[in-house]
């Protein structure tokens, strides 16, 4: 139960100087205007919220963006009375229909995709093109769903008993809750709404209390649409906030499916919640992924692809690369190419289009990096580039840090077994193909890997049964990053959720097995008889 004495909403002390002309551009293109610096940050068919606000933070600069206020047990409450409200209504609407009424919401975010990537710039510290990247895969899951509102088929299956038969039937869950990570403020909640829409629930959502006005402006936008259609706007609610309202989440017994997207350390108590009143839960948890080169790699690609792989996002992906094993014939020439391409990086406002390197989101996560940095140096791991808290001219208030490769003394450490978000790479140097897997599958997580090699016969060990144990194994093509078409997830401490494409639509649907008798007479299964 959501019962947390909350503050009341205070308006902002902060907010009678103006913002900067850098956040108000990117803030007014999506008519976000905080008024006297605090927005509404509950939706559930009106705009509300009156609960102690949170804070939205430029990672760039150090500014204060905005407050947005929260809900108030009270108002958490009745955004759930909403949702279900809305769900009662929603399910009966045909999935083509609802195919239709997603396929307006990926027009409407199309129109503003460029704007809310340059948001996903300003607030999470991303580069620009990788923000709009994550809209544009808000985009395409949409366009996979609106085709998918037409094939969410079950299966006809053969009966027994005569005159029988036996129909698989996808039904909606009801209410679906969406607990998003700051990293990818945009394309998680993507992943999941345009599924759970097409299904027929009603999906609230939960962001990063950091990444407020990411919600904000997508939700802005979905509630457009769905008004537009005379459809309840709790069909797609948002309520921001802190952990007090995801465990509110997690504990209700409205919310059939919980599906969470975070660290492992939150993802354990979300998964212990929601099975404890046996709800559903899909956890999508921490990566810690590996690239491997072989000798006969292309390194024209795979460098590259390292590069992006530990550098973008920097390091802040859950798909980053974070630990690097090279084939010792290749690695020094390998870390030499590396190293020049790390010499250079273009570093400082992720919103300036030449930006490789923005900041890290918080100063939690500098001092992360600075921490794992002084444990690197007092376990004696050579540092070739890198490894320093960077002050960047101008600014002086953001999370900026050097990306980093550094050469752990042994492979028995802890720091190859956890998940660090910042751009540091680990890299380690094998002599067989079988090594190089061990140590690959030898880390709690299992989301992303990758191989580089043309030889066919790595290829097969990697993908099959002794080899790559994560949820995604790429060959020539690196950890980081994937398309919407396959299953997206990882195994093991990662939480074995999928997303996006393939199967994935099936979590979020209840699925009944349906006999129906066509005959005259009610045979028992297995020949059982019961007569009298
Ligand atoms: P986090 O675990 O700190 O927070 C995630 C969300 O959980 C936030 O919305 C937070 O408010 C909420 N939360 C916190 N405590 C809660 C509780 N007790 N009950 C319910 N909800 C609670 O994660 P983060 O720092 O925002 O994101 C980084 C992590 O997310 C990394 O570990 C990263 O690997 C992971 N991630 C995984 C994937 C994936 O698909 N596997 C994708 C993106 C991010």
């Amino acid at each position: 139960m959501y019962r947390r004495i909350s503050r009341p909403l205070q308006l902002s002390r902060s907010f009678s100087r103006a913002l900067s002309t850098r956040a108000t551009n990117v803030l007014s293109a999506l008519g976000i205007e905080p008024k006297h610096g605090v927005l509404r940050g509950v939706y559930d068919g009106k705009w509300g919220g009156t609960g102690a606000p949170v804070v939205s933070k430029c990672p760039t600069t150090g500014e204060h963006l905005a407050d947005i206020s929260t809900a108030t047990p009270t108002e958490f409450h009745e955004l759930i009375e909403r949702s279900r409200e809305a769900y009662h209504d929603f399910r009966m609407i045909p999935a083509p229909r609802r195919g239709e009424i997603l396929r307006q919401i990926r027009e409407a975010l199309a129109a503003k995709r460029d704007h809310l990537g340059a948001l996903v710039s300003l607030e999470m510290g991303k580069i620009l093109s990788e923000g709009i990247g994550e809209v544009q895969e808000f985009i395409d899951i949409c366009d996979y769903a609106t085709g998918l509102s037409r094939m969410m088929n079950g299966q006809v299956i053969a009966s027994e008993r005569p005159g029988h038969s036996i129909l698989e039937v996808p039904n909606p869950l009801g209410l679906v809750a969406v607990i998003s990570a700051f990293n990818f403020p945009v394309a998680v909640y993507g992943w999941n709404l345009a599924l759970s829409f097409i299904a027929g629930n009603a999906t609230i959502w939960k962001p990063s209390p950091s990444t407020p006005l990411c919600s904000i402006a997508v939700t802005k936008i979905i509630a457009g649409v769905l008004e537009k259609n005379g459809i309840h706007g709790a069909a797609a609610s948002l309520v921001t906030g802190d952990n007090h309202i995801g465990d509110a989440l997690c504990e209700s017994e409205h919310v059939t499916l919980v599906s969470f997207t975070g660290s492992e350390h939150v993802g354990q108590k979300v998964g212990k919640k929601v099975q404890h009143r046996f709800g559903k839960v899909l956890l999508e948890l921490g990566g810690n992924n590996a690239s491997i080169v072989m000798p006969d790699a292309d390194l024209s690609l795979a460098v590259p692809a390292v590069f992006f792989g530990a550098v973008g996002t920097a390091g802040q992906r859950c798909t980053s690369t974070r630990r690097l094993f090279l084939h010792r014939d290749i690695a020094p020439k390998f870390l030499d190419t590396l190293k020049k391409a790390y010499a250079s990086i273009p570093t400082g406002d992720p919103l300036v289009s030449s930006t490789l390197l923005g900041p890290l989101h918080n100063d939690r996560a500098v001092k992360n990096y600075h921490r794992q940095m002084l444990h690197l140096h007092d376990i004696g791991a050579e540092i070739l580039t890198g490894g320093k808290v960077a002050k960047l001219n101008g600014f002086e208030g953001g999370n900026f840090v050097q990306a980093t490769i550094a050469v752990p003394p042994s492979m028995d450490l802890d720091l190859w077994k956890q998940e660090l978000f910042a751009p540091i790479l680990n890299v380690a140097i094998f002599d067989e193909l079988e090594e190089a897997i061990q140590w690959n599958n030898s880390v709690p997580q299992g989301l992303s890997s990758s191989i580089w090699t043309r030889d066919v016969r790595n290829v097969g060990k990697f993908m099959g049964p002794a080899g790559s144990d994560c949820g995604i194994v790429n060959v020539n093509v690196g950890t980081s990053g994937a398309e919407i078409g396959a299953g997206f997830g990882g195994n093991k401490r990662t939480g074995w959720g999928r997303e996006s494409g393939g199967d994935s639509w099936k979590q979020y649907v209840r699925w009944s097995a349906c006999t129906v008798n066509y005959s005259d007479a009610a045979p028992l299964a297995q020949g059982v008889n019961f007569s009298l």
